[in-house]
């Protein structure tokens, strides 16, 4: 496990281990702004949006979520859209100019971005490292910095992307989709530990975070935070339920199985013997709460060393 408390230039601190619950249109598009508020309103240190939905929908988020997004004093990081931009819901002519502007506009802390490489054979390797160069010259100026996603496991390709790539203190970490590693938790952790090798051992890129994208079970998390990854973002705080007793899921319709102490659940189940419509109504705000509450706590343990 690797512990560090990173002070950014925009002095706001990151410490890792940790897991940023992340937001995407995509999976859950008819509660998007409930969730989106839901994140900015709880006032929840880090969280990780993306820069398509947000320029997208921009016209129907309300004003004051908008500003509390671009004021927090949470870590916003921002996802280039890369994901959403395959379903094109919005529209398929997203790029670099409407990710750099969104990312300004918002006043994001983080842009995670160059999701093309090895995606689209059509884009060479050196195409997309040009991207990669005019990304960081432009959010230069704004205190921003990047995270690369590599979407690649193949030692080869990553090699060649690190042969060519200029770090500087503005680049903050590597990422690569957790499926990305392959299909079973075995061939995941040897792959994971042949990367790490790779970047931080034989290139020396020590001060370079590591962050696997897209891995949010709570177990899963405890398992990699050991074999030294630094940063994870998922989206399973809004679709399943954290049992702490086990550091694991189940369904999110029951929080009143788990007999869970927080603080969440003590109060819910207040509101349940007084009014089930509260009850009722009240069900989601308080189960995310839980789910949130715990996240926290397990990174915090796992950072001290019991989880
Ligand atoms: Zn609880």
């Amino acid at each position: 496990m690797i512990k560090r408390k990173l002070k950014l230039i925009n002095n706001k601190i990151l410490e890792t281990p940790e897991f940023i619950p992340s937001l995407t249109s995509i999976k859950r598009y008819d509660n998007y702004f409930d969730l989106l508020y839901y994140l900015t309103n709880q006032k929840i240190t880090h969280f990780m949006i993306s820069a398509y939905d947000l320029y997208y929908l921009k016209t129907e988020i309300p004003n004051e979520i908008y500003n509390q997004i671009s004021n927090s004093n949470g870590l916003c990081f921002m996802d280039s859209g890369g994901f959403e931009i395959y379903t094109g819901v919005f529209s398929k002519n997203w790029n670099n100019d409407l990710l750099i502007k969104t990312a300004k506009e918002i006043n994001s802390d983080i842009v995670v971005s160059l999701d093309k490489i090895c995606v689209n054979p059509k884009n060479s390797f050196l195409e997309d490292l040009s991207n990669y160069n005019i990304m960081r010259n432009r959010l230069k100026d704004y205190q921003q910095f990047y995270e690369i996603v590599i979407h690649g496991k193949h030692i080869s390709t990553i090699r060649s992307f690190l042969d060519n790539l200029e770090i500087d203190k503005k680049l903050l970490a590597i990422c690569i989709p957790e499926r990305n590693l392959g299909n079973s938790f075995d061939i995941r952790c040897e792959n994971l530990k042949t990367i790490l090798h790779l970047i931080k051992e034989e290139y020396g890129f020590e001060e370079l975070l590591f962050h696997l994208m897209g891995c949010s079970h709570p177990l899963l998390l405890k398992k990699y935070a050991e074999l030294g990854v630094e940063l994870f973002d998922g989206i399973h705080w809004q679709d399943s339920l954290f049992i702490p007793t086990k550091t694991d899921f189940t369904d999110l319709s029951r929080l009143m199985d788990i007999n869970c102490s927080c603080r969440y659940c003590y109060k819910l189940r207040d509101i349940r013997k007084i009014n089930k419509k509260d009850f009722e109504n009240l069900y989601m705000y308080y189960t995310l709460s839980h789910n949130l509450f715990h996240f926290k706590e397990l990174m915090k343990n796992i950072r001290s060393g019991q989880a």
